[in-house]
């Protein structure tokens, strides 16, 4: 388990990563997926949801 990281570089705003984050924790800014560490729960349950959606391979998991 792990939180969830966006690479800024890699990620075009498509929103699919909202589309399955169940608590609202993603937002697009400047076009750019921002997580809400307070209402992701990745570092304490096992969520991998935005890492698997992800088109491009942007967000990782860091330990
Ligand atoms: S799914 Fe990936 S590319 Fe699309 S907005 Fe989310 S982080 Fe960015
Ligand atoms: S790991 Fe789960 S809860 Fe956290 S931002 Fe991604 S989809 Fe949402």
């Amino acid at each position: 388990m792990g939180i969830p990281v966006v690479e800024q570089k890699r990620c075009t705003g498509c929103r699919e990563c909202i589309s399955v984050c169940e608590v609202n924790a993603i937002e697009i800014v400047d076009e750019k997926a921002i997580i809400d560490y307070g209402r992701c729960y990745g570092d304490t349950e096992s969520c991998r949801a935005c890492i698997e959606i992800c088109p491009q391979g942007a967000i990782f998991e860091m330990e």
